[in-house]
């Protein structure tokens, strides 16, 4: 089964509402417009049921197959917030609010997710239920837990989860997925070196925090490079380095941030106990005390094998199986879906957007060209996985 004839048929008017939602993206939680719009379409399209607030402004449409209420029920689920980015695309339908933009692609992702929504509630061409999740806060809001911590499976009796995100550079009308970690955890780290300020030409009175702030920024690196399976994958990456105010001072205090990408929980723990580790070592050597903070952010983004197998055969029902690649590479970036994989079996995939600027790019577009495969996929995943 290729392209779904009805998703074709329907695919400029999804596009349409693409790019209306593309027009006024929203950041985070503040998504009242675009959960508003979601919800109308929803119930325009004669969902059975449509939640509006969990998890502050998620939305979850839920639809009844040809039986009726009970029976198994599947989550879909789409983002649905945008940057803070100035957008540069040039197109008509670009960003109307400034210093927001929907450079990730979530507008594309709620556009397929409402296509195969009207589709799947016109036609009922399947047994037990279908939520569709529409989700607040991805971009580091983590809007997923806030849903699940709001009763979203209380609420509803999801027992498997799929999600999709769209990835710059894989060819339109392409598929890719693994049976393993799709995405890294992404954790931060801050150190606060407390040392002794004083007269930078008297430096034997004093414990200087950047020098030992700059020991400390090239020990963290031995942890990917001597601490981690060489076929592992870890990434420790300090991105922020504040001390000082004055050329003559050496001063009191620095701070060392940065963050931590692993695919592994055990290669995930060692990292935090080495930082740990190493800075209070480094802390010590140069006569300072350091403190510490490491913050666990979203999880791995980990795939059930059967089910990842299952959306492979999916995607290759709608595009050939030469056009989708089982066995991607991880990416080091993360995704809050994990929270939703973390408590249901699923799986996560990727769909070609082609030739464009990369995510979180103020170039970036959705493409529009990947709709039909997009929505096709949804409605084939129900139709068989609730067959
Ligand atoms: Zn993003
Ligand atoms: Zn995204």
């Amino acid at each position: 089964m290729p392209v779904n004839n009805r998703i074709a048929e329907d695919a400029s008017e999804i596009a349409g509402w693409r790019r209306e939602l593309h027009a006024v993206p929203e950041i985070l939680y503040e998504v009242h417009r675009t959960a508003a719009y979601v919800a109308e379409k929803l119930h325009t399209f004669g969902c059975d049921e449509v939640a509006t607030g969990i998890g502050r402004t998620g939305v979850v449409g839920v639809v009844h197959g040809r039986g009726g209420p009970g029976g198994r029920m599947i989550g879909l689920r789409a983002d649905m917030d945008a940057l803070p980015i100035n957008e540069e695309t040039g197109a008509p339908y670009a960003s109307t609010l400034p210093g927001a933009m929907h450079a990730c692609g979530h507008d594309g992702h709620m556009a397929m997710l409402l296509g195969a929504a009207r589709s799947l509630c016109a036609s009922r061409t399947f047994e037990g239920s279908v939520a569709f999740i529409f989700q607040p806060a991805e971009e580091g809001g983590a809007g997923a837990r806030a849903m699940i911590e709001d009763g979203l499976f209380e609420r509803f009796a999801i027992a498997e989860v799929y999600g999709m995100h769209n990835i710059p550079g894989m060819e339109i009308g392409t598929f890719a997925i693994r049976d393993t970690a799709m995405m890294a955890a992404t954790d931060e780290f801050s150190v606060r070196l407390l040392g002794h300020g004083g007269h930078a030409a008297i430096p034997q009175q004093s414990r200087d925090p950047i020098l030992t702030g700059a020991a400390l920024v090239q020990a963290l690196q031995q942890i990917a490079a001597r601490n981690v399976d060489p076929l592992d994958s870890l990434v420790v990456s300090v991105t922020q380095f504040h001390a000082g105010f004055a050329r003559n001072v050496i001063p009191d205090d620095a701070m060392v941030s940065g963050t931590v990408r692993s695919l592994r929980e055990e290669t995930r723990v060692m990292a935090e106990h080495r930082i740990g580790e190493i800075a209070a070592g480094i802390a010590s050597a140069h006569g300072c005390q350091a403190e510490v903070s490491y913050l666990r952010n979203y999880p791995v983004t980990m795939n059930d094998p059967g089910r990842a197998a299952f959306c492979a055969g999916i995607a290759a029902s709608v595009v050939g199986e030469a056009k989708v690649d089982r066995a991607v590479a991880p990416l080091m970036g993360g995704e809050d879906f994990s929270f939703m994989l973390e408590r249901k079996p699923g799986a996560f995939i990727f769909i070609g957007n082609g030739d464009s600027a990369g995510l979180h790019h103020a170039r970036y577009d959705f493409a529009d060209e990947a709709i039909p495969y997009g929505s096709s996929y949804w409605v084939a995943l129900v139709e068989r996985a609730l067959a």
